[in-house]
């Protein structure tokens, strides 16, 4: 029995269809805080059981019976590691013998990114705890473009402070099916899977792709980790977003975000990877 944390979200939801396609629905657990939220799943002849990462006590007993867990890591930044460790104890108290989790691509290496932290911590958890673990790296999502490339498109301005640092970006659906893979696979060992695009781009790459979607020309403007900061400040960006920013490009500018030796998750899924125009264009359909 597979059970997946995080199945009413986004990652989630994809992830148990691809897994779908793999085993029988009887063999799949859907772990939800809000289990009304997974109707669907459980109408689809899924397993659905209640699992809140801030309710520890409830969280073995939901457990009971499984051999394999993903657990996606949550959303609320800050609180991770605490709600982590929680799912792995519980999950060793239950007797659960291989843990895959969606962490960062590189992360050993990564000191800039914002969610850098956290997942460096899981992993250290996860290597402590007495089961088999499988590191699903995954790269950044093309889909956090997706608002500052329908904002772009609008302007026909792409602003940043990456410089030419390359992204190593995929699409939701391909990680998705790659967990599916992992976790469903015949034999469950300890591995770390880089999870990356197959092609990389730079801001000024992406500017010709949004150009090339819209029809209209889009510059990019790049400008130093100060003025990006001035701009977004005088547009009336939050403080959260102008850090997220800014930080951000400054990680893909460090090479944070790119991988020098991608394949491995077009290899998972057994298809290249979506490229970015792919992943783009349904965002831009009425620009
Ligand atoms: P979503 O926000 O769509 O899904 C997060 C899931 O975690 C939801 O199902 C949510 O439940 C669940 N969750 C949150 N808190 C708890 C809790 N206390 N107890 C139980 N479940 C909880 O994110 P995505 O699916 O898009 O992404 C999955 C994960 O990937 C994110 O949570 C984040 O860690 C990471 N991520 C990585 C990015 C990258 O670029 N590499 C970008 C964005 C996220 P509910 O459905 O009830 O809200």
């Amino acid at each position: 029995t597979i059970a997946i944390t995080g199945a009413t979200g986004q990652l989630g939801g994809l992830v148990i269809d691809s897994l779908l396609a793999r085993v029988p629905a009887t063999e799949i657990v859907a772990l939800a805080r809000n289990t009304e939220k997974a109707a669907g799943l459980a109408s689809r002849g899924i397993d659905v059981r209640h699992f809140d990462y801030n309710q520890p006590e409830g969280l073995e007993p939901a457990l009971k019976g499984v051999d394999r867990l993903l657990l996606i890591s949550g959303n609320e930044v800050g609180r991770r590691t605490p709600q982590h460790k929680a799912v792995i104890d519980a999950a060793v108290a239950a007797g659960v013998g291989y843990i895959a989790y969606t962490s960062f691509l590189h992360v050993d290496q990564a000191s800039i990114i914002a969610v850098a932290p956290e997942h460096k911590e899981t992993e250290k958890l996860l290597a402590a705890a007495p089961v088999k673990v499988g590191l699903l790296r995954n790269g950044w999502y093309t889909e956090n473009f997706i608002a500052q490339v329908q904002q772009s498109a609008e302007t026909g301005t792409l602003l940043t402070s990456a410089g030419a640092g390359r992204i190593s970006s995929a699409v939701r659906k391909d990680f998705a099916e790659a967990a599916a893979a992992v976790i469903s696979a015949e034999s469950a060992d300890d591995a770390v899977y880089e999870l990356s695009g197959d092609e990389s781009f730079t801001y000024g790459d992406l500017a010709n792709v949004i150009a090339e979607l819209t029809g209209k020309p889009v510059a990019l403007k790049n400008v130093s980790a100060e003025e990006h900061e001035q701009i977004l400040k005088a547009a009336g960006v939050p403080e959260f977003g102008i850090g997220f920013a800014t930080s951000t490009d400054l990680a893909i500018k460090e090479g944070e975000l790119f991988d020098e030796h991608p394949g491995t998750l077009s290899k998972l899924i057994g298809h290249p990877t979506t490229s970015l125009k792919d992943a783009l264009a349904p965002a831009l359909k009425q620009a």
